[in-house]
């Protein structure tokens, strides 16, 4: 049977009678666009009009759409499995991933626990270092210390160490753990704020069983950048104090920042890492949970006898083929080059914005783009002045910002550039 295409307008009405949309009200906010395909940067829209992905489809589509290497394996791994259960069978396409990745992380980290998306794998890392704790007899050691302005996902645990300050969860302060928090941390190393992240750890550090930081780059909290050597200091106190460092290297990780994770900046291991986003290419949703053997071994010694989680669609091989595609294909190409090339065009393209009334700060770290405005930038007008200019960029707050896919040309760089100056240009 052949399925009925319906047409543009009905899909728009449509989704506005029944479907959700992130962070979405009934009627929406804004309307959405229809896309019919995408392949390299662009996405090609029902009526026929092509955008430049300057999102990645929030963070994850290094490669762009449809990449070639990466359809192949997905079709090949059709051809065996799309998914088989996890438990008491494993599979190839799991085993070489997990290889992979324990590969090209700090090498403290040897053990994967794949999960179904981001805020899955933050819920999975907390467990295992509350677990771990428990298996040690340490069960109070039960809370968390982050910084503010940041974001690690929708799901409760994550909320819970999302910036607290009227950010995206503030409707849920009342029933959410009650967590530690520390002030934003300054772009600059600052040895005040490295002293108060010190007393902090020190005075909670009996009730402490992480901390948890996005490093180097705080995306959907405020899309902010500080400097690497917080790692190092934190990566020292958290030694010093018997408390475990999680990393979330959801957006930050494959090359997005400069270094293959935004860790290796500062040649820092965290006890716990996520990662997600790019690591499917963009292609499937998965997340993993990289820890050491350490962690791994108490939790098994301890009274649970394992760690006690187990998704059904844990290790999806056609996710898990995805995946292994997606690195092997950014590890063979030269994306440093890339990644440099796009900070180059981007502190070109987006030279223009600074001064411009109502802009505060223009950032750029890698392959990342940031125009940070005074005031909130009204989301149907932005959406308007990038697609008017052949660009699909999803502004939020006060922030137009980019990350585009890595085979980026220079001329779509700038396109971007153009496109988010033209958003501040409407917004002033
Ligand atoms: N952590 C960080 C740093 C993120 O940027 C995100 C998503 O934007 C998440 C966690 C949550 O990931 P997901 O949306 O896949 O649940």
């Amino acid at each position: 049977m052949v399925a009925q295409e319906v047409n543009e307008q009905d899909v728009v009405a449509l989704d506005a009678q029944h479907v959700w949309h992130p962070y979405g009200a009934f009627p929406p906010s804004t309307v959405p666009l229809v896309v019919e395909s995408a392949s390299g940067v662009r996405l090609r829209l029902r009526d026929g009009r092509e955008l430049i992905d300057g999102m990645s489809s929030w963070w994850a589509a290094i490669h762009g759409y449809q990449h070639p290497v990466i359809d192949e394996a997905a079709t090949n791994q059709l051809a065996r499995m799309s998914h088989v259960m996890f438990g008491g069978l494993t599979h190839e396409p799991a085993v070489r991933l997990a290889q992979t990745l324990v590969g090209i992380t700090p090498q403290p980290l040897q053990k994967v626990f794949f999960a179904d998306s981001g805020s899955v794998s933050i819920e999975v890392a907390v467990k295992m270092c509350l677990q771990y704790w428990r298996s040690l007899g340490r069960g109070e050691k039960r809370r968390l210390l982050t910084w503010r302005g940041g974001y690690h996902g929708d799901t409760f645990t994550p909320m819970s160490v999302c910036d607290p300050d009227g950010g995206m969860h503030a409707l849920w302060t009342d029933i959410l753990a009650e967590q530690i928090f520390a002030p934003v941390p300054p772009a600059d190393f600052d040895l005040e704020y490295r002293d108060t992240l010190a007393a902090l750890i020190r005075s909670h550090a009996h009730e402490l069983a992480a901390v948890i930081v996005e490093p180097v780059v705080q995306g959907a909290g405020g899309m902010r950048f500080h400097d690497a050597r917080y790692l190092t200091e934190l990566r020292r106190l958290c030694d010093e104090n018997d408390v475990l460092l999680i990393f979330d290297e959801i957006a930050t990780g494959f090359g997005r920042t400069g270094e293959m994770f935004a860790a290796d900046h500062a040649n820092v291991s965290p006890d716990v890492m996520c990662v997600g986003k790019a690591l499917t290419g963009g292609y499937l949703t998965m997340a993993a949970v990289l820890c050491t053997d350490l962690i791994a071994h108490t939790i098994s010694a301890g009274e649970a006898g394992g760690l006690m989680h187990g998704p059904t669609f844990m290790a999806n091989p056609l996710a898990c083929a995805i995946s292994q595609a997606s690195i092997d294909l950014l590890t063979a190409r030269d994306w440093r080059r890339e990644v440099d090339e796009i900070e180059q065009g981007l502190r070109a393209g987006l030279a223009p914005a600074r001064g411009l009334p109502g802009v505060r700060d223009v950032r750029i770290k890698g392959a990342i783009g940031v125009i940070e405005l005074a005031g909130p930038v009204p989301m149907q007008l932005a959406t308007d002045a990038a697609v008017k200019r052949g660009v699909w960029l999803r502004p939020f707050r006060n922030l137009v910002y980019t990350m585009p896919p890595f085979i980026s040309t220079p001329d779509e760089v700038a396109q971007i550039a153009d496109a988010m100056v033209a958003v501040c240009h409407a917004a002033g």
